[in-house]
C-alpha cells in the first residue's frame, strides 16, 4: 500500500461534495446532513406521516404509529425502514453503486442504514440475520456483485448482526421491474424467489430501494411461507 493509498482509506472523499470527508467513511459530515431524509414515517410502509394521499388527522396525536392503511391492512412486514428518500444526492449514491460498481457507496449506504436501524429499535430487539435481496445469477454475473448485499455487509457489521446470503434464491430472471405498472409487478415476482435453507424466525429484507414495494412484499411472502415470524424491510432509499 502507498502513502496515498492509505491516505484515502484513512480519510477517504466524500462521495457527494469530492473534498476529504474528514472521517473513515466516504461522506463527510455536512453531506450527510444535508441527505433527502424520509422524516417521520409510518413504522409498517415507511410512508411518510405527511403523505397528503392519507390523510389521517388522528396520526398527528400518536407519532409513530401506522397509516391509516397498515392499520386497515396490517402489511407483513412488522417494520419498514428508509433512511432517505430516494432523491439527489441519496439517489446518486445508489446508482453510483449499481450501475458504475464504486463499491465505497455501499459503506455510505450501509451507514445510514444501521444508523436508522439502531434509532428505530431503541425498544424492539434487532433481528437476527439479513437477508439481502439477492439478483437472478445472470444479473449477477452481469454486474459482477449484488448490491443489496453490499449494503447489508456494511450495516451487518456495524451492528453486528450476520448477513444470510445462502438461504434465499432468486429463482427466475425477471425482466426488469420499471416501467411496469404496480399489478405487472406483482405478476412478474409470483414465484420469483425461494428459501432453500433455514432462517432464524426473526430477519430482516435488505434493499438499495424500495420502489413500490413489490419486490420487498414478494420476499416477505416467501419468507413467511417458509417459517419465519418475524419479518423487516431494510432498505437505504425510497421512492415516494
Ligand atoms: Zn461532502
Ligand atoms: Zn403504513
Amino acid at each position: 500500500m502507498n502513502i496515498w493509498t492509505f491516505f484515502d482509506l484513512a480519510q477517504p472523499a466524500c462521495l457527494v461534495c469530492g473534498l476529504a470527508s474528514g472521517r473513515g467513511l466516504p461522506l463527510c459530515a455536512g453531506c450527510e446532513a444535508d441527505l433527502p431524509r424520509l422524516g417521520p414515517a409510518c413504522p409498517r410502509c415507511a410512508l411518510p406521516e405527511a403523505d397528503p394521499a392519507l390523510p389521517d388527522p388522528a396520526r398527528a396525536l400518536r407519532p409513530g404509529s401506522p397509516c391509516a392503511h397498515c392499520r386497515r391492512h396490517p402489511p407483513l412486514t412488522a417494520l419498514t425502514l428508509a433512511p432517505c428518500r430516494y432523491e439527489f444526492p441519496a439517489d446518486r449514491l445508489v446508482q453510483e453503486l449499481k450501475f458504475h460498481g464504486r463499491l465505497p457507496a455501499a459503506r455510505v449506504l450501509g451507514h445510514l442504514l444501521a444508523q436508522a436501524a439502531t434509532a428505530a429499535h431503541a425498544n424492539r430487539p434487532l433481528p437476527a440475520a439479513l437477508v439481502p435481496i439477492p439478483l437472478h445469477r445472470k444479473r449477477l454475473r452481469e454486474r459482477g456483485f449484488n448490491q443489496a448485499e453490499r449494503i447489508a455487509r456494511e450495516a451487518g457489521r456495524r451492528l453486528g448482526i450476520p448477513v444470510d446470503t445462502r438461504a434465499l434464491e432468486r429463482t427466475r430472471h425477471t425482466s426488469a421491474q420499471s416501467g411496469l405498472d404496480l399489478a405487472l409487478r406483482r405478476n412478474n415476482l409470483v414465484g420469483a424467489f425461494r428459501v432453500v435453507a433455514p432462517l432464524p424466525a426473526h430477519v430482516a429484507i435488505v434493499d438499495d430501494v424500495i420502489t413500490s414495494g413489490s419486490t420487498m412484499l414478494a420476499v416477505a411472502e416467501t419468507l413467511a411461507a417458509a417459517g419465519v415470524t418475524t419479518i423487516e424491510a431494510w432498505s437505504a432509499t425510497r421512492t415516494l
